[in-house]
């Protein structure tokens, strides 16, 4: 395979950007070999620099579900660029955006729409803490939410790969409120509540854990973090930036039937571009900037392109029958990866959840962070390598997910376990 051209690029990159990329797991350092540059990209497919065609399963990291440059969100963005790209003043678009989205999920009556999930959940944050007059956050290790200091103490995602615990750059007092807790572990949490009885303003948690492999909540797990949440007086905050309109319409919240007090969403409803949003009942809303004491701005929130671009997203997958069909075609890559490792005798675990694939070359099961580590990165590494070669782009790290589209059908399918029979065999 030809990579002479996304190498040069990435000898330029590295003279100008830290480490060549604008964020840091695109480098591809967990993984080895050579980032690919991308130039294009249709449907389920992406094309690199030197010309190599991969099936694609970064998706960009989720905000791609209706394929690369789906006709309709291209031109969508067009005519609204046409239009002008930015006035820093109401649009309607911003409107109907907000309205569809309260119509799908069913906790939200108030959405605010910000640039991205990382500002999504420092808001919502914020939010919580002035409704509760509370200082410390609850979170647990694995998931990530985002890249605000506080909330990068055991983190899943870029911050697992680099394997270091948090990052240079934040002072302790930021992480000083922070407290973290093993997924899945509710007496864990009940402790810890006892402990912090009055204090804890904010729970924050991936409903469907997607920033360490995927880690599905155990049965009673959601339903326990809203009654310990209920007692103490504490907000829920479900952040779906992966699993908003990704597992269903509804998110994970629906899919699961608990009721968080306040979302997160990113990636999806931005269709592509950079929006991120938070929301809620409307007594809590309400007390966001302008008509409420919590102050939040940005200049291109509610940009009227990524709008457009998230509008035009939603519209695709409001059709009938679509999560059915991503749920099928996620299931049918789950399930042939796991009876290939199998065949192979490599210890691998798989399951999927909506258009959400979890690949771990670990026997499971998976419950946290602790038994995602034990996953055998060194072994995901060759696999990885072993697929890009015959033009599968999985995830450049063991502790990411596969992104299946509503592009991907049974014939990305078979292609995907055709090329993985050779690398599970390759890596046994
Ligand atoms: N929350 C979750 C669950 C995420 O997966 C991410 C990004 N991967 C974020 C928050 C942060 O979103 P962004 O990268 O848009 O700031």
């Amino acid at each position: 395979m030809r990579t002479a051209r996304s190498k040069r690029l990435m000898k330029r990159a590295r003279a100008v950007i830290p480490g060549g990329v604008n964020s840091p797991v695109r480098a591809f350092g967990s993984v080895g070999g050579t980032a690919r540059f991308i130039s294009q990209a249709s449907g389920a497919r992406i094309e690199d620099a030197d010309g190599n065609r991969y099936i694609d399963y970064v998706s960009s990291w989720g905000p791609i579900i209706v394929g690369h440059a789906h006709p309709l969100v291209v031109e969508a963005v067009r005519s609204a660029a046409a239009r002008g790209t930015t006035f820093g003043a109401p649009t309607e678009a911003e409107v109907e955006l907000a309205e569809r989205v309260i119509e799908c999920v069913p906790s939200l009556e108030m959405v605010r729409m910000v640039s991205s999930g990382t500002e999504a959940v420092m808001s919502a944050l914020r939010l919580a803490r002035a409704v509760t007059g509370r200082d410390h956050i609850l979170k647990f290790e694995g998931c990530y939410h985002g890249h605000s200091g506080e909330l990068l103490a055991a983190a899943g995602s870029g911050v697992a790969t680099l394997g270091i615990p948090g990052t240079a750059g934040v002072p302790s007092s930021t992480v000083a409120h922070t407290i973290v807790l093993p997924f899945n572990d509710l007496p864990a949490l009940e402790s810890a509540f006892v402990e912090h009885a009055d204090e804890i303003a904010a729970l924050i948690v991936e409903p469907a854990a997607a920033n360490m492999g995927l880690v599905l909540p155990e049965p009673g797990f959601l339903p326990g973090l809203r009654e310990l949440c209920d007692t103490y007086g504490t907000l829920l905050i479900f952040d779906e930036v992966i699993t908003g309109f990704r597992v269903g319409r509804g998110g994970a919240q629906e899919y699961y039937g608990v009721t968080p007090d306040l979302t997160t969403f990113g990636k999806v409803i931005g269709g592509g571009m950079p929006v991120g949003a938070y929301g809620g009942r409307r007594e809590l809303m309400s007390r966001m900037a302008p008509s409420g004491d919590v102050f939040q701005a940005g200049t291109l929130s509610g940009n009227p392109v990524a709008m457009a671009a998230g509008l035009a997203t939603l519209d695709l997958l409001a059709e009938p029958g679509v999560y059915a069909r991503l749920s099928a075609t996620s299931a049918s890559l789950a399930e042939g990866l796991q009876k290939l490792a199998v065949e192979a005798g490599v210890a691998f675990t798989t399951l999927s959840l909506g258009g959400i694939v979890g690949l771990f070359f670990h026997a499971g099961p998976v419950r946290n962070f602790a038994d995602a580590e034990a996953a055998d990165s060194r072994r995901y590494a060759a696999f990885f390598q072993a697929m890009l070669e015959q033009g599968i782009y999985l995830a450049p790290s063991a502790f990411e997910v596969a992104f299946v589209t509503t592009a991907h059908g049974s014939s990305e399918v078979d292609e995907t376990l055709e090329a993985a029979r050779r690398a599970f065999r390759k890596v046994s």
